[in-house]
């Protein structure tokens, strides 16, 4: 349709706010096709959804830059935060585009395809009262809106500019879309070496680690930061098939025990750990930490919902009777709400498990000697982690990254034991072995069949390979048929007449992750049939993802919202503290 829309909007100015309902529909300026998908009803609803798309031929992107999968996600992504720098200098607040963080992810703000360029904006339209302000509207949809979309979508256009600082935004530059596309490429490159290497993380020399405070993802400024070096055991020279070369410390595959004094940095290496299973933009300090993509943050969480977990292999014989092989609460404890935590993020795929003392429950963690002889072992439900931490590895294959700086219980299961002094990490293993009495030989060889300490009839063996769980085809589909997923800021997502409270999902980075999160769990709620395992859903969810990426997930043919991709491993946290999740027995 090539109707006017300025003369439209014009001649609605002063008229009540539902007329603009009309304008819904397709509009082209010169090379720019803009879209109306979604008027909202009044000035107050959501804000309405505006499409904007340059093809290819006008566009003129480099295609080997905006051709392969990953390199779409990563040029996306340069876009996105190209584009707020745009809508910065056109001073046009009321075009939202999405605000990405420090991670580079798939996201829906910018869409990359085979047939062009397109941006997928909110815009509130103006209202004086109930009224449309009809002249503005047409300056933001009918001129703003396409001027954004040639300033940001035609190639031949953009500057030649340096790159700026860093920055989470930037104007657009052939150098800087050139080098934000490399970097991504690196890292993933970096990221499958580090897997034939056997190693399950790596902290790239240089790296500054620490954010600017407790509330911001920024880095810390580089004056004021330790910046990361490699104790010289740990050290790995990578060369890079761009020609770059990285080095850094790497992690292997096995327990990694990290001590040291209080305050000397050792949560803040795990948490940069943590997000290492994203890739960072240039400039955040974290642009070579990068991990085993599965790893996964296990804290405890007391007061969180269960349902049917195989907590056995941690806590048995409870004082309730509650059966730990389908282990269901409404309010779990510290320590049953971090087994919870541990055994379904290996169920949801986890290779790596990262732990932090600061947030685990003691008593799960370990008992010592003398607490074990004064409570015998009928009368302690509780199998700690340390007695399961090798077990774990050497029968499921998952590593643990572990800091301890309280206790030295982990020594005698460690491969590796690092000491972070003011922030500078030292190899201390052997030492740490001597102090223990052991040497890395023993444990090849220690037994790690069932607890003779325990005395319960939990061996090791078993109870991590725990039976799939198979939610019921109603699990995520209640009766009311106002039954959608929304996320509520990065902390909850609203589900129906519930709220699924996600404050504890480390590795959740943002609201428009959590958004991704809710749309995944209305699609696993059409794959829920009473068959089919909360295993092969989540697979299935990944399938699907890679084949038609976010737009596909949301089932709209149009504008899908702003939406990032979720790990599986965090559509199942969200999806395991559901209080109405229900399963086949
Ligand atoms: P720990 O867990 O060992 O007690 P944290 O990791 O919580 O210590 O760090 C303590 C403080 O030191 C935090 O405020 C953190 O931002 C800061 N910090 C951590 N690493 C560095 C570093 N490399 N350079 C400067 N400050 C750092
Ligand atoms: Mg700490």
């Amino acid at each position: 349709r090539q109707s006017n829309l300025a003369s439209t909007l014009h001649n609605l100015d002063g008229r009540s706010y539902g007329s603009l309902k009309q304008i819904r529909g397709r509009y082209t300026f010169g090379p720019v096709t803009v879209f109306i998908d979604r008027v909202q009803a009044d000035p107050f609803a959501s804000p309405s959804k505006v499409r904007v798309r340059v093809d290819r031929a006008d566009a003129k992107f480099p295609l080997d830059l905006t051709t392969d999968r990953a390199d779409r996600i990563a040029a996306a992504d340069y876009l996105l935060r190209a584009g707020n720098e745009v809508l910065a200098k056109l001073d046009q607040r009321a075009l939202i585009l999405g605000r990405p963080g420090q991670e580079i992810l798939e996201r829906t703000n910018i869409l990359i395809d085979d047939a062009g360029f397109e941006a997928r904006l909110l815009v509130n339209l103006p209202a004086r009262g109930r009224r449309i302000l009809g002249h503005q509207a047409a300056d933001i949809l009918t001129r703003d809106l396409p001027d954004f979309a040639e300033r940001l979508f035609l190639f031949d256009r953009w500057s030649d500019a340096p790159a700026g600082s860093g920055g989470n935004t930037h104007a657009p530059s052939a150098k800087g879309l050139a080098d934000h596309v490399q970097l991504h490429r690196d890292q993933l490159e970096l990221r499958s070496h580090l897997g034939e290497a056997g190693l399950i993380g790596f902290v790239g020399n240089g790296a500054i680690l620490p954010r600017k405070s407790g509330d911001s993802d920024l880095p810390m400024k580089s004056s004021d930061a330790v910046v990361f070096t490699s104790p010289p055991e740990l050290e790995h020279t990578v060369e890079l098939s761009s020609g770059r070369t990285v080095a850094g410390m790497g992690i292997p595959r096995g327990v990694t025990v990290i001590v040291g004094g209080g305050y000397h940095g050792k949560s803040t290496i795990l948490r940069a750990l943590e997000r290492g299973v994203y890739p960072h933009i240039a400039g955040d300090g974290r642009e070579w930490v990068i991990g085993d993509p599965t790893a996964t943050s296990i804290r405890a969480e007391d007061g969180r919902a269960v349902t049917g977990d195989d907590i056995s292999a941690f806590i048995n014989n409870l004082p309730s009777g509650s059966d730990t092989r389908f282990f269901s609460t409404t309010n779990a404890s510290g320590s049953t709400s971090q087994a919870a935590n541990l055994v379904e993020a290996i169920e949801a795929g986890a290779n790596t498990l990262l732990i932090d003392e600061d947030t685990s429950a003691t008593n799960f963690m370990i008992r010592d000697e003398r607490m074990r002889a004064l409570i015998p072992a009928e009368r302690e439900p509780i199998t700690p982690f340390v007695d399961r931490v090798r077990p774990l590895l050497t029968e499921q294959g998952v590593s643990t990254v572990l800091v301890a700086g309280g206790s030295s219980a982990f020594f005698e299961v460690a491969d590796h034991v690092i000491a972070l002094d003011a922030y500078v990490p030292k190899e201390v293993t052997d030492q740490a072995h001597e102090l223990v009495g052991i040497t890395a030989a023993d444990l090849e060889t220690a037994p790690t069949g069932s607890d003779p300490d325990t005395g319960s009839d939990s061996p090791a063996a078993h109870a991590f390979a725990a039976a799939p769980r198979v939610p019921t085809a109603k699990a995520l589909r209640p009766a009311a048929k106002t039954k959608t997923a929304r996320a509520k800021g990065s902390d909850r997502i609203q589900f129906g007449r519930d709220f699924i409270d996600l404050i504890a999902i480390a590795q959740l980075v943002d609201t428009q992750q959590a958004s991704g999160v809710a749309e995944a769990l209305e699609y696993l709620a059409e794959i829920f049939d009473g068959r089919t395992s909360l295993t092969e859903a989540l697979a299935e969810v990944e399938d699907m993802l890679d084949a038609e990426g976010l737009d596909g997930i949301t089932g709209h043919r149009d504008h899908p919202g702003h939406l990032t991709r979720p790990r599986r491993q965090e559509i199942a946290a969200a999806l395991n503290r559901y209080r109405g999740l229900s399963l086949e027995r």
